[in-house]
Order: C-alpha cells, then structure tokens, then sequence
C-alpha cells in the first residue's frame, strides 16, 4: 500500500494535560510499530506550542484547524497564517463543516484563508461534502462540484502558483460525529469523481490527494483506505482516544 495521510482533528478538546499525555502515546506507539504513513495531529491553537516542542524530534507533523482570512493587524483573537508559519505548523484545516455550518464561513472567506496559507506555505486541507437533505436528495455530485470549482477556479486565492500546498477532505457532513459511513459502493463512486473533476480543472492539479472524513473507526478503517482513490483519512471523535488513533495508524 502507498503512503497515507492519517490526519486527527482534535476540535475543541481536551486539558493541556489531557493533549500532552495523547501526545505521548501516540509518540510511543509510532516509536514501537513502524508506521509507514504521514501522521498528522490538528489539536486545539491554545496547545500547538507545547505540543510542537514534544513532537519536533518526530516524523509526526503539526496542523491547525484555523486561519485568519488576514494577515497581521487588527483582528482581535485571530491567528494569522505568519504566526502559524513562525510556530512551524505544516497544515491547517480550511472549510471543515463545523466552521462553515456553525461558524457561518462563506466561500469567500475560505479563498481568503487558503490564500493566507499558500502564502505562507503551509498545507491546507480543504474539506467539503454535502449535507444530509442534499444527499437524501441525490444532489451530493452536483454540491461536490460546485464546491470544487468554487475553490478551483476564484481569482481571490492564489492556488494555481502552488496546486502541491492543497490536500482535499470528503467529509460528507451527515457522517461526521454520527457513526454514519457511506457505503463502499457510494464512496467508490463519489472519489472516482471527485479525482475525474479534479484532475479535469488542470492537469497539474492529478497529484492532489484526497482524503476520507466522517465517523472513521478502527474497524471501519481498513476497508476504507482500501477504496480507489482514497488517498488519507481525516478523523475527529477517534483521534482524541490513544488506542483508537493508533489502532488505526497501525492497522492500515
Ligand atoms: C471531523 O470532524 O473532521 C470528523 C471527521 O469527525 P468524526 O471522525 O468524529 O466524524
């Protein structure tokens, strides 16, 4: 199997205790079992520094699960893409569904935000997916679509100069935090052509990789990372538990 991306978005978690000791089993376990694939920890901002200095001797890699839509200034309680950049956060997450649906984030705003990334380098993982009325309503293509192409192709962010700073994440939002999975077959279907439309916008955008998200589990892991064209998971409730996360490491 090629390389993974394995991604934990811890959310709005923890104890600064509670973060380090996850931390450190994940650290133990990786240091027992070779795992082969990029793991990726996305804890609260409070704690990014703390746990950079734990995790900077390993392979494990720093994300954020938010960006200022501007740079430095006068933006009370942001965190600018330059300051994530100086704490040596490697990804940041863009569009989760949290952040769109609770937080009201507008598609502008997310252009704005993975402009700021690309200018700092920093890798965005950019998560979209559709509802539960839109996939009841087999309209989940077309919402996929319009998404992409609403990253793709807006003249406010700059992803064209540096398309390998993108990661993307299907996080279809009725399986997030529900237990709800797609089925293989509807998975299947929807990366071959999230992959086709992708590939379709520019020919230097093929080596995009492409996450899972949405209720991924220890059991259902294997069988996930084994569908076509999943290129990573993204994952939420089972990243804040150490045997969880690690079972999944080092299943897949
Ligand atoms: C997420 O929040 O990105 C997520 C996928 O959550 P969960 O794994 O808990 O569904």
């Amino acid at each position: 199997m090629s390389k993974k991306i394995i991604a934990g978005n811890w959310k709005q978690n923890g104890t600064l205790k509670s973060s380090v000791r996850l931390t450190k089993k994940i650290l133990e376990a990786l240091k027992k079992n070779k795992c082969r694939h990029e793991i990726i920890i996305i804890p609260p901002a409070i704690f990014l520094l703390p746990i950079k200095d734990l995790i900077y001797k390993s392979k494990i890699k720093l994300g954020a699960q938010n960006v200022s839509a501007f740079n430095n200034g006068a933006y009370t309680g942001e965190i600018s893409g330059t300051m994530l950049k100086d704490s040596k956060v490697e990804y940041c997450l863009v569009g989760h569904s949290e952040r769109r649906h609770i937080i009201n984030e507008d598609e502008y705003i997310l252009s704005s935000k993975v402009s700021q990334l690309i200018d700092n380098d920093i890798t965005i993982i950019y998560c979209f997916g559709e509802t539960l009325s839109e996939y009841k309503n087999k309209k989940t293509k077309l919402i996929l679509k319009n998404q992409l192409k609403k990253l793709f192709l807006s003249n406010k962010n700059n992803l064209k100069k540096k398309p390998s700073k993108l990661v993307l994440a299907y996080e279809p939002v009725w399986a997030i935090g529900t237990g709800l999975v797609p089925s293989p077959e509807e998975l299947a279907s929807i990366f071959k052509f999230i992959r086709n439309t992708v590939n379709k916008m520019n020919k230097n955008y093929s080596s995009i990789k492409i996450l899972y998200g949405g209720s991924v589990s220890e059991d259902n892991a294997p069988s996930l990372i084994d569908t076509e064209y999943i290129d990573g998971l993204l994952i939420g409730g089972a990243s804040l538990i150490a045997k969880k996360f690690i079972d999944i490491c080092s299943t897949i």
